[in-house]
């Protein structure tokens, strides 16, 4: 720490006798999501004059969620979390109950910005989906905006500026902008592992299945977790198939497939994959009948697909 630098203490007061004389606050952050990892970071600064830093306070952190499912919004939300937390603690710690400072959110993720300026929070969680994408931390960050007082307001500042403009001549928002993606990008690589979900403070619906928060169709996923493995280890059984082989079928591309059928011929293709139809082989397994034979009068034996290559069905009729 050089000379002038204010340490943690004198850098708390400052911005809560900012906060108690109504005197606006700057903040910064950005998020960066890579592989499935995910960072962010936030700076807080009294006002815009970036040649001396010492008034200023800046950290970085990791950001959990699931791996699969971990977006740029989540990190960038979380950037503004950070800091609204920061100044949740000087107002608790100094007892700022009210205050008429207005603190501006520099952000460059719009999704972001939009739900740090929704509506307020009384009527919030009457209009917000609980089962929107990223829904718990955007709860948190209502909680905070309402709890800390002061005027919060999201505005919006354009990303890596610096592709076409040489840095000086960019607006201050849009260097420091810049400057919190560099370290969003350094924190991010010195995190080689992702941060597991976890459960934020204040979120109505908190649903966390196998690592992975949930937040969009909830019944469907509560059934799935439910159904799933008995149903996995049902279809191993019946086609003897181990682990890496039941992994190397495309479920995901099936599912799209069944889905985009009307139920009914849905339930026939579901019958024919899995060997379900009612044919006369199946009837005999299940003790239902004597013969095994095709009703059609061929003499062969009727299994799942014989109606395929039976001769005494006509081929207009498939
Ligand atoms: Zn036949």
């Amino acid at each position: 720490m050089g000379p002038g630098v204010l340490n943690h203490d004198d850098i708390a007061i400052l911005f809560a006798d900012r906060l108690d004389s109504g005197l606006p606050i700057k903040a910064f952050g950005d998020g960066t999501v890579k592989d499935g990892n995910g960072a962010h970071d936030w700076h807080l600064r009294p006002d815009l004059d970036l040649t001396h830093d010492y008034h200023s306070i800046e950290s970085t952190a990791q950001i959990d969620g699931h791996q699969d499912t971990i977006s740029s919004l989540r990190a960038e939300s979380a950037a503004a979390l950070a800091a609204l937390y920061f100044l949740r603690s000087v107002c608790i710690f100094y007892n700022i109950r009210t205050s008429s400072s207005n603190i501006i959110y520099h952000l460059d993720n719009k999704e972001a910005l939009r739900r740090l300026n929704a509506s307020v929070y009384e009527s919030f969680f009457h209009t917000a989906n609980p089962i929107t994408t990223d829904y718990d931390i955007w709860a948190a960050l209502r909680e905070a905006t309402s709890s800390i007082p002061g005027t919060h307001i999201g505005i919006h500042v354009k990303g890596h500026q610096d592709n076409d403009i040489p840095l000086e001549s960019l607006s201050l928002e849009a260097q420091m902008n810049i400057r919190m993606d560099a370290l969003a990008g350094e924190c991010h690589n010195t995190h080689s592992l992702p941060l597991a979900a976890k459960a934020h403070y204040c979120n109505q619906v908190s649903l966390i299945l196998r690592g992975h928060i949930v937040t969009t169709k909830i019944h469907q996923q509560l059934r799935s977790a439910f159904t799933g493995p008995s149903l996995q280890a049902y279809i191993q059984r019946k086609e003897n198939w181990d682990d890496h082989i039941f992994s190397t079928i495309d479920w995901p591309a099936h599912r799209s497939y069944l889905a985009s059928l009307p139920f009914p011929k849905r339930v026939n293709v579901i019958k024919m994959v899995h060997n379900w139809q009612y044919t006369k082989s199946c009837a005999m397994f299940f003790q239902e009948s004597e013969l095994c034979v095709c009703p059609m009068g061929c003499r062969m034996e009727e299994t799942a697909l014989h109606h395929l290559a039976c001769p005494n069905i006509p081929g207009s009729d498939l």
